[in-house]
């Protein structure tokens, strides 16, 4: 079978959804071949068992870490990619992110590019995924050429208490950006099966509905399912086709220009396994970055945790620096924990036991920067699957922030601290695996994504950033694919 068109993106995640609707816009035709499926409508999708014990939605797929060991990678290979799961918290990254900057254990490199030049796209970006937010709060909030288009998500009772009782603890609590439908004609119920898990009303931005749908409603815009890319085949300095496969038939995918946007190790795997496509470099895979991170559960025994939607406050007062002149970086509140979510990882504790906790902490997810490093990076094992060696960097800084965290807390009337280090399954903020830069042998592709060495071939996910930062990465994906399809030859397909 063959599918022919001007554009060819593969993935319908964030970064394929967004320049997908970016081309459709521009009037371009495009094919978005997607792996996975469409989610079903059904109550697992608001289950927390059937989501954080079962795993329903996690592809029946193992990579295995630098020791050999497997593990399930914090993935999805469905329609939407992982924003259908993700907690649609979408800050954009602060100004000096862009720039070259010392970290206590190492040097975050600067991009090819500014805050400047993606801060249009930051508020297109806003627009489309129907981010609330405000400013005013946040002490290192990026400068901004247009106001949030949507008004902060209000706390609920518990969490303006919260906010008070973390402003008397000295810190400087402010709203968190998020993409939901909460306009006064939206379609969002706040409630509390958002973070991490799928809504089952469309009212999540995630780039399925926020971007994918809108753009195969211009009718430029045709999506192919349960499509799987298995190799790029090049010509000189050109793709010539992509091999896929569906349900065990070949099928070719001829375009002028290729996206790929498998998300970052994916990406990676998929040039690496087509035989080093696009890596004069030598960095394909290489500088894998995940954040630091770790889930905190605050526990107040004299207080019930009433809320339902609990995401709405962060504080980073020590993204600049923690106070010895090195950054650290943001704690932010997530989705409401439920007892039965906490056995995924205190497996042997009795769940009434959670849920006593549940029903009286706050949980947060501390974030810090990692850092690049060649070590850390993406193989193809002999029988073809994915290994990721990583030896987390600038944990010092991680260390830091921890025990300001918990001081904090503490400080504000917590008597209980439990924590869950991220361990390398919950890889999903994965990035920089496929670097840009100016010079093509320090980078795989340019300030537009566009590969050094293959002409009609651009690679827009989290493998582009230079650095992690440490702010969620989605809305950043998603200004930069909309910048690509504003500034770049992508459009240029005749
Ligand atoms: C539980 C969870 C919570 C998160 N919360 C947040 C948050 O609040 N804020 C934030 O900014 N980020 C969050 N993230 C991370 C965010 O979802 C990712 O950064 C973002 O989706 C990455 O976009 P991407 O385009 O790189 O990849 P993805 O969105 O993962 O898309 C990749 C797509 O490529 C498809 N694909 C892969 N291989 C192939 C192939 N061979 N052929 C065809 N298709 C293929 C996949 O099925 C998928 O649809 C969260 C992630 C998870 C899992």
């Amino acid at each position: 079978m063959i599918l022919e068109t001007s554009v060819a993106i593969v993935g319908s995640g964030m970064g394929g959804s967004t320049t997908a609707y970016g081309l459709a816009k521009a009037g371009i035709d495009c094919i978005v071949i997607e792996r996975g499926d469409y989610v079903k409508k059904e109550d697992a999708n608001w289950s927390a068992r059937e989501i954080f014990i079962n795993q329903k939605y996690k592809p029946n797929e193992k990579w295995l870490d630098q020791n050999g060991k497997e593990f399930t990678p914090g993935l999805h290979y469905i329609v939407g990619g992982n924003t259908k799961v993700y907690g649609a918290s979408l800050p954009r990254f602060r100004e000096s992110d862009f720039a070259q900057i010392q970290h206590k254990e190492g040097i975050s490199p600067a991009w090819p590019f500014t805050y400047n030049d993606l801060e249009p796209y930051y508020c297109a970006a806003e627009q489309l995924y129907k981010v609330h937010g405000t400013t005013g709060e946040d002490p290192t909030e990026p400068k901004r050429s247009k106001p949030f288009p949507y008004p902060p998500l209000a706390h609920e009772p518990y969490i303006a208490n919260l906010l008070e009782r973390l402003k008397k603890a000295g810190v400087k609590p402010h709203s968190n950006s998020m993409g939901v439908d909460l306009a006064s004609d939206g379609a969002c119920i706040r409630c509390g099966t958002c973070d991490g898990f799928i809504c089952k009303l469309d009212a999540k931005s995630d780039a399925q509905t926020c971007a994918l749908n809108p753009a195969i409603k211009t009718g430029h815009v045709k999506l192919e399912r349960n499509l799987k890319v298995t190799k790029v085949v090049t010509n000189g300095r050109r793709v010539e086709y992509l091999l896929a496969e569906r349900d065990g038939v070949e099928v070719k995918i001829y375009a002028k220009k290729y996206v790929l946007s498998l998300g970052a190790v994916n990406t990676a795997a998929l040039l690496l396994r087509s035989g080093q496509v696009a890596n004069s470099s030598g960095l394909v895979g290489k500088n894998f970055m995940m954040h630091n991170n770790a889930h905190i559960a605050a526990f107040d025994a004299r207080k019930t945790n009433d809320v339902t939607f609990q995401k709405t406050l962060s504080f980073s007062d020590w993204y600049f620096d923690g106070g010895n002149g090195y950054p650290l970086g943001s704690v932010q509140l997530i989705g409401k924990v439920q007892g039965i979510m906490m056995k995924s990882y205190v497996t042997k504790a009795p769940l009434p036991v959670l849920n006593y906790i549940a029903n009286r902490s706050v949980e947060f997810v501390v974030m810090n920067e990692d850092l690049p490093s060649l070590n850390n990076r993406v193989e193809i094992t002999k029988s073809g699957g994915i290994q990721i060696f990583r030896k987390a960097l600038n944990t010092s800084a991680h260390k830091e922030m921890m025990r300001k965290t918990k001081r904090v807390l503490r400080k504000a009337g917590f008597q209980g601290i439990f924590v869950q280090p991220f361990d390398i399954s919950m890889n999903s903020h994965q990035c920089g695996t496929s670097v840009a830069g100016v010079d093509p042998k320090k980078s795989v592709v340019d300030q537009y994504c566009k590969s050094h060495d293959l002409d009609n071939l651009y690679l827009i996910d989290g493998g582009f950033f230079p650095s992690s930062a440490a702010m969620n990465p989605a809305l950043t994906i998603a200004a930069q694919a909309l910048r690509v399809v504003d500034k770049s030859d992508l459009k240029e397909v005749n």
